[in-house]
């Protein structure tokens, strides 16, 4: 008889997507002609930049070539020409010391932060932020590392830690022990950063805990304080206990084109039952080449294109504009008396709903009375209820319209 992996069997049903689209489907079967502006997912709208697909497009004819034709991406770990652009322009030139054999090429942080935890023990102790982004806790129930769903969407074995107003949505160190924590900065959902005193304070909690950080930085193309980390090796002693996960798809709009990198550092270590130490670097390197096969030269090529002048100043104005969209949104909202955070350094704008509304009420009043599609806070964990996310992602004149609609509701 074949046994399914019940482990699958404890997630929570009902993911937030889907109800979100059913909602939204269900709305415009009624109402056909409602022009619905959707802030909701956090996906790019704007195009790829000339730089990025002129290198693609040279790169195709490469393929076509005898001679300069590529096969397997030796080893899958991604070519040497992308690893040190991404050295030289994301690391080095912020002070942080990685090396170009500590990059693993990959297509994108959602299947890197999901997989990351396959080479870690079941007995660690997961530790999430809350609200959080589902990968991180979904592909911990499907390993077997969380207990039980509570009824409530909460895994008995995880620890979550808050993240409201109350604490400028970094969260307190945890009063348990835990091993494996993900952070994310800047946030999806919540749009917060952490500063360096904040994530140094993460960093000793690890190091003197043995416990490993799993930074995702997807985001930090949206920083505009030069005095906010955009890498947790910016951090004293980061090299010993984090993971750093990142992505060319909210940076350079690669949503659809897949590519991103994680730095595993030659310094980090895991321990066996008995206490040894073991370093992980070699352990990742042949976890992402027994199952992967590497990520396409001509997607290579395109985001080595990210990191030339013209492609720099090409996505800057891009990440200008969604950025602009958010200061739209900020001071339309904040004039509307709405109490607004993130948006600053993020794509996202984390409202708080007004005062008896929980965030799914909130929801369908937006999408009824505004056709405005939001993301409700509650699907981002517990304490995301009474918050609602809104994406800078769409055109300047779609944006400026939502708030209007938004200021009549
Ligand atoms: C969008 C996003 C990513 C990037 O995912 P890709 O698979 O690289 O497209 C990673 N982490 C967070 C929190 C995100 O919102």
């Amino acid at each position: 008889m074949i046994l399914v992996n019940e482990n699958f069997l404890k997630l929570k049903a009902g993911y937030l997507f889907p109800e979100i689209g059913r909602r939204v489907r269900v709305f415009a079967a009624e109402n056909p002609d409602a022009p619905i502006i959707k802030l909701g997912i956090g996906d790019v709208t704007e195009p790829l930049v000339p730089a990025v697909t002129k290198a693609m497009h040279t790169a195709v004819d490469e393929m076509a070539k005898k001679e300069t034709f590529h096969g397997y991406d030796d080893g899958g770990v991604g070519y040497e020409f992308l690893r040190e652009a991404i050295v030289q322009n994301d690391f080095k030139s912020r002070g942080a010391n990685v090396a170009s054999d500590e990059i693993f090429i990959s297509d994108g942080a959602k299947c890197d932060t999901g997989n990351m935890q396959e080479i870690f023990g079941l007995d660690n102790v997961v530790a999430v932020t809350d609200p959080v982004y589902p990968v991180y806790v979904d592909t911990n129930v499907m390993a077997g590392r969380t207990g039980e769903n509570d009824g409530k969407g909460r895994y008995g074995k995880m620890v979550y830690m808050p993240c409201t107003a109350e604490n400028n949505f970094v969260p307190e160190l945890p009063s348990q022990p835990v091993d494996m924590i993900y952070l994310c900065y800047p946030n999806n959902p919540t749009g917060a950063v952490a500063t360096k005193e904040q994530l140094k304070k993460w960093v000793d909690y690890a190091v003197e805990n043995k416990a490993i950080i799993l930074y995702d930085a997807a985001y930090e193309a949206f920083i505009r304080d030069d005095s906010i980390p955009h890498s947790i090796y910016e951090i004293e002693g980061a090299r010993k206990v984090a993971i750093e996960f990142r992505s060319f798809s909210k940076t350079a709009g690669f949503t659809g084109v897949r590519c991103g990198f994680t730095v595993v550092p030659k310094d980090l270590v895991a321990y066996t039952k008995s206490g040894q130490a073991q370093p992980l670097h070699p352990i990742w390197n042949r976890r992402h080449c027994t199952k992967f096969n590497g990520v396409s030269y001509i997607t290579q090529k395109g985001a080595e294109a990210v990191y030339s002048p013209e492609g720099k100043k090409q996505v800057k104005e891009v990440i200008n504009l969604y950025m602009s969209n958010a200061d739209t949104m900020r001071a339309a909202l904040t004039e509307q008396g709405y109490q607004v955070f993130g948006g600053e350094h993020a794509p996202y704008i984390w409202l708080k709903t007004p005062k008896g509304v929980d965030s799914w009420t909130f929801f369908d009043l937006l999408l009824n009375k505004a056709n405005v599609v939001g993301t409700p806070g509650a699907g981002f964990g517990a304490a995301g209820e009474g918050y609602f996310r809104l994406s800078a992602f769409n055109n300047p004149d779609k944006v400026k319209e939502a708030m209007q609609r938004i200021s009549k509701i």
